[in-house]
C-alpha cells in the first residue's frame, strides 16, 4: 500500500465527492511523521518500529523520513520489506521462535540482533548465527498489569530461565541483551517498572553486563477519548527505573512501538450498508476486516456519523447493535456502541485512531474487506 495519487484535506472532503462503497483508510502522514519525532526526542534510547502493528510501505517510509533507524520484524517477509524500503536500518528479529530456514534467511540479510526465550531455540541461533558483533536478547516474562491482554502467555522466559539462557549467549560469544514487552495499549505507565527491575535481576544473576534492554512495545495510542496516553510520562519513568535498577551497568535502552507510532495517524470510514428494521447497523466491515482488532482489546470511543453530503450526525447517542458485512454471526462488535439517533443507511462511520493492526489483519473472507488507502493532510472530520 503506498500512498494514494490524490491527497485529499481530510476525510470529510474525500467521503462526500467520492461517496465510497467499500471501507476506506485514511492515512495523515505528518500525523506518524509527528509520532517517530515524539519518540525519538522523549525516549531515552533507541526507537524502532514493530513492523506488524502497520507494514504499509507509506508508514514504513514515513518513519524512515522522520529519522527512525531501527526496526523490529517478526518473519523473512518483514525482513525483507524494510531491507527494500528502508536499507541501511537496523534490524531486530525478535520473534523468539523460528525455523531453521527463518534463521537462515535473516543471516543472509546480515541480520545482527535476535531474541529469544528457550535453550532448544538458543541452540539453533548458536549454531546457525555467526557470534561476531551480533546480539542475542533473552526475552522474559511476568504476570501482567496494565495491559490490553497478555502477551506472557505465549513467549518469555521465567526469570530462572532468562538467567540461564543469558550466561549461555555470553559464553557463546554473543553479545548479551535482555528484553520485554510488557503488553499491548499499556495506558499505566507503571507497567514497565516491575519489568526492567527484574531484568537488572536477571543480569545480576547470570553475572553478566547487559549491552541493551529492550522494553519493548505497548506504549498506547488515543483509543478512547478519556484516556490520553501518557508518553512522557513514561519514557521519563523507563529513564528513572533504569537508572535506579542498573545503577553503573546501566545498558543502552532500546523500545519497539508499534500502534504509538501508527495508531493516531489513521482513520477508517465504514459504510452503513443498512439499518435493518431500525434496530441493526450493518457496516462494509468488520471483525473479518479492519476492525479485527476491537473484540480483543475494545471498541474506540473515537468516532463520528457523516452524512453522505459530508454532515456531521448529531442526533443523541443511543445505543446500536453493530454487525460486519459477512454471513457469519460472530461478526459483531462487542456490546452495542453509542451512535447518533439520526444515523441513516448510507452514512459513513468514521473511526480514529485506527492505524494499527487494521489493514495489517484485514481479511477477504466471503469476498469483503477490499480497503482502500487514502492519504489526507489532516484526520480532522
Ligand atoms: C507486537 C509487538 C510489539 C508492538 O506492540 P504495540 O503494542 O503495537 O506497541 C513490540 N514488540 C514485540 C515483541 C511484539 O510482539
Amino acid at each position: 500500500m503506498g500512498l494514494s495519487k490524490t491527497i485529499w484535506s481530510n476525510p470529510t472532503e474525500y467521503l462526500r465527492t467520492q461517496k465510497p462503497e467499500d471501507p476506506v483508510l485514511f492515512f495523515a502522514p505528518s500525523i506518524a511523521q509527528a509520532a517517530a519525532r515524539h519518540f525519538i526526542d522523549g525516549f531515552p534510547g533507541m526507537v524502532t518500529y514493530a513492523v506488524k502493528s502497520n507494514p504499509g510501505e507509506a508508514m514504513v517510509e514515513n518513519l524512515v523520513a522522520a529519522g527512525i533507524t531501527g526496526f523490529d520484524c517478526a518473519s523473512p517477509h518483514e525482513i525483507d520489506l524494510i531491507r527494500r524500503l528502508a536499507p541501511g536500518t537496523a534490524i531486530h528479529y525478535n520473534n523468539p521462535v523460528r525455523a531453521r530456514h527463518e534463521i537462515a534467511h535473516a543471516v543472509s540479510r546480515k541480520v545482527k540482533s535476535y531474541s529469544v526465550d528457550s535453550h532448544s531455540e538458543l541452540q539453533k541461533l548458536i549454531e546457525m548465527v555467526p557470534a561476531e558483533g551480533c546480539e542475542i536478547s533473552v526475552r522474559f516474562k511476568l504476570p501482567v498489569a496494565g495491559a490490553a491482554y497478555n502477551f506472557g502467555a505465549k513467549f518469555g522466559a521465567t526469570v530462572e530461565v532468562a538467567a540461564e539462557l543469558l550466561k549461555t549467549v555470553a559464553a557463546a560469544g554473543f553479545i548479551p541483551s535482555v528484553t520485554f514487552h510488557p503488553g499491548t495499549q499499556c495506558t499505566d505507565p507503571h507497567a514497565w517498572e516491575a519489568y526492567i527491575r527484574e531484568a537488572a535481576t536477571i543480569a545480576r544473576m547470570a553475572g553478566v553486563k547487559i549491552a541493551r534492554l529492550n522494553v519493548g512495545g505497548g506504549f498506547p495510542n488515543h483509543r478512547l477519548a478519556a484516556v490520553v496516553p501518557q508518553l512522557d510520562e513514561t519514557f521519563s519513568l523507563i529513564d528513572r527505573v533504569a537508572t535506579e535498577a542498573f545503577g553503573a551497568d546501566r545498558p543502552a535502552l532500546v523500545c519497539e512501538p508499534g500502534r504509538a507510532l501508527c495508531g493516531d495517524a489513521f482513520a477508517i470510514a465504514d459504510r452503513v450498508k443498512a439499518l435493518r428494521d431500525d434496530a441493526h447497523v450493518f457496516l462494509n466491515d468488520g471483525v473479518y476486516g479492519a476492525l479485527n482488532e476491537l473484540p480483543m482489546i475494545g471498541v474506540i470511543d473515537r468516532h463520528s456519523v457523516l452524512s453522505p453530503e459530508g454532515a456531521l450526525r448529531k442526533g443523541a447517542p443511543v445505543p446500536r447493535v453493530v454487525f460486519g458485512p459477512t454471513c457469519d454471526s460472530v461478526d459483531r462488535l462487542p456490546g452495542e456502541i453509542m451512535l447518533p439517533d439520526d444515523l441513516a443507511e448510507g452514512d459513513y462511520l468514521v473511526w480514529e485512531a485506527s492505524g494499527s493492526y487494521s489493514f495489517a489483519t484485514n481479511t477477504r473472507f466471503n469476498g469483503f474487506g477490499d480497503l482502500q488507502l487514502v492519504t489526507v493532510l489532516s484526520l480532522t472530520l
